[in-house]
This record gives structure tokens, sequence and C-alpha cells, in this order.
């Protein structure tokens, strides 16, 4: 591989276009296959009113693999399911941000849907995403040529180099996920991260289920 081929990242811009999508579709906003009998995930962070406890997660995007094959599933599953809590957090970066947390799920193993999604007591809305039939664009991303939309893979629209170590086991993570304020084809989802910037998920390469790290540039 040459030297300018390493600095070119396979991405896939998800091009959100607004639409009905159900739990069986990859989507941004849309409701989440989420089976009856698992917990819903919530958020005990510090960054809530404590007199309200725990506060349900809410589902921001899910991606399947037949549709994203890009992303790095665990074996045994299909389905990427993203989770927001729509509060303001302290992220370990330093910036603010809605808290993330992930599931990587067997889609086929799912029968009977919960009947209603959680709804936490408060919300942000600029961190709650409208409803989004996704068109994906696949392309190679060049380092010094970053897009600033809602993406997977590729690189991180940010100026200055940032890199995460694994907390579990000191590799350095990769960006797995970007979500952005602005798209440059698709349709704004309305949600808003820093100063209309990116939510910048990273992922460790020796194993997705690893802590993440967020970063809001
Ligand atoms: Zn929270
Ligand atoms: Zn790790």
């Amino acid at each position: 591989m040459s030297i300018d081929a390493e600095r070119v990242r396979p991405a896939v811009l998800l091009n959100p276009l607004a639409g009905d999508p159900t739990d069986a579709d990859s989507h941004i906003g849309g409701p989440m296959l989420w089976p009856i009998d698992d917990p819903w995930p919530h958020c005990d962070g510090a960054a809530h009113d404590p007199a309200s406890g725990a506060e349900p997660f809410v589902g921001a995007l899910q991606l399947y693999r037949r549709d994203y094959p890009e992303l790095p599933f665990p074996e045994g599953t299909d389905l990427l399911q993203v989770f927001l809590c729509t509060v303001h957090h302290v992220l370990p970066s330093g910036s603010y941000g809605p808290d993330v947390e992930l599931v990587w799920r067997d889609s086929t193993t799912v029968f009977e849907l919960i009947e209603e999604e959680p709804e936490p007591s408060e919300q942000e809305e600029l961190y709650v995403p409208t409803v989004n039939a996704l068109e994906p664009i696949r392309f190679g991303e060049h380092e010094d040529k970053v897009s600033g939309g809602t993406k997977i893979g590729g690189w991180t629209a940010w100026s200055g180099p940032v890199e995460f170590a694994c907390p579990d086991c000191g590799a350095a993570q990769r960006q797995t996920l970007s979500l952005a304020t602005h798209e440059p084809s698709g349709e704004d989802v309305e949600w808003e991260f820093g100063d209309a910037g990116n939510l910048n998920v990273f992922t460790c390469p020796q194993d997705v289920r690893h802590p993440i790290a967020v970063y809001v540039d």
C-alpha cells in the first residue's frame, strides 16, 4: 500500500432523508428493534437531577449489517443500536454532549418487541433527532478532505490530532461513527453537537464491546 493510500479510509455517509422507517429498517430517530424481555438501557450519570434517578436513553439510530457491512459487528450480531442520553454530560474530552451507549444485537433472536419505548423526564431538544430513512453514499475519504456529515468510518473532522487509547486493553481506538449537526447532501436531523459540530464515537479495534470514547468537536 502506498503512503497516499494509507491516508484514504473507507467511509459511508448515511445521508439522512425524511422518511417513515420501521424497527426492521436502518434509520435515524425511528423505532428500535428492542425485545420485551431485555431491560431498556438507562443512564445513571451525575449529569442528572438526583431526584429523577436513572433516566432512559433515547434510541438515536440503528444500523443493520445487511445495509452497513462496513461496521465492526462482533460475531453473532447483525444490528448496531446507538442510544443517547439527551441531557448535557461533561464528556471525558472536556466538552459537553449527550452520553452514548452502543448495543450490538442479534436481530434474529428478537421475536416479541417492547410495546413502548420509555421517555426520559427531561431532554435537551438539541440532542433529539428527527425521524429519517438513510440513503448511504460510499466513498474513500482522504485525510485532507474530510466530510463533516453523519457517517461510518473515515476520518475525524477536527483540526488537531486526537487519539484515544482503549481503557481496557490500550489499543488505539478507531473512529467508527460520526453524528453531524449539518449534512452535506442529506437533510439535517435537527440535532446539534458542540458549536454546530460532530459527535464522534471511537471503538476498540480488538473488541468493540470495550469502553468507547466520545468526542464532540
Ligand atoms: Zn445521562
Ligand atoms: Zn480494547
